[in-house]
């Protein structure tokens, strides 16, 4: 089984194109288990951390679809590597604090952290001054554990309804970040739920070590650091 590999075991920490291949390969075997179509499932390769010289490996084996974490850190790298390949596409995949909105909506293609009433004020306003419509993902903090980010559960509803309709955000889906310490299934299927009420296709969940769960159960986006560049800090 797949989920008792542990992520950095199948990862070589100097062939990013082989782990992108072999995290591919369990995406589409995800896929077929559950009768999906693997096309309909996104791989965000999780860069954060990792240097510019590291992420063109993965850019020069064609792979175009990242996730950052914090707006300075991609700042550094991305303005560069979108100059060297521009059908590359950055997913803003961390806490975005309001007065960064404007630097957000420059360089990010995809903002995956709406997660406030004032977040969504800040980029509503930046959105409509540059002229620049960037897709969000509300986060939904499925665990309603109080450090992490995320719009509660029950708050969920009204949020994206105000987001569409007061702020008029281009709201295409929803993501979440189970607890560490819980399984991931639980989380993964509210989130389905939430989104299949306000009739929203796009669901971001899973990571290394539990993408194929987040196949299972609907997503359209699985983020996926380690088992790709590996461990961070080591490289
Ligand atoms: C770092 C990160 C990931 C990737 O985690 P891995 O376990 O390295 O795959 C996914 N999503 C978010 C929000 C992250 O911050």
């Amino acid at each position: 089984m797949a989920e008792t590999v542990s992520p950095d075991r199948m990862t070589n920490p100097l062939d990013v194109a082989a782990n992108l291949a072999a995290v591919r390969v369990r995406i589409e075997k995800a896929a077929a288990d559950c009768g999906r179509d693997p096309a309909d499932v996104y791989l965000v390769a999780v860069s954060k951390t990792h240097d510019a010289d590291r992420i063109r490996l993965a850019l020069e084996a064609g792979h175009l679809l990242f996730g950052e974490n914090r707006v300075q850190e991609a700042q550094g790298k991305w303005p560069m590597l979108k100059q060297a390949f521009p059908a590359a596409k950055l997913h803003l995949i961390g806490h975005l604090q309001t007065n960064k909105a404007k630097e957000a909506v420059a360089l990010f293609d995809v903002i995956e952290t709406l997660d406030r009433p004032k977040l969504a004020k800040a980029l509503a306003r930046e959105m409509d001054k540059s002229g620049i419509q960037r897709a969000c993902y509300v986060q939904v903090n499925t665990g309603e554990e109080p450090q992490k980010g995320g719009i509660a559960p029950g708050d969920a509803d009204d949020f994206i309804a105000a987001c569409r309709g007061e702020f008029g955000l281009p709201v295409e889906g929803l993501m979440c970040i189970p607890p560490f310490d819980e399984e991931p299934a639980p989380h993964f299927a509210l989130l389905k739920k939430i989104a299949d009420r306000n009739g929203l296709g796009v669901l971001s969940m899973g990571m290394s070590a539990d993408f194929e769960i987040g196949v299972q159960f609907g997503a359209t986006h699985v983020r996926v650091g380690t088992a790709i560049f590996g461990q961070r800090g080591q490289t």
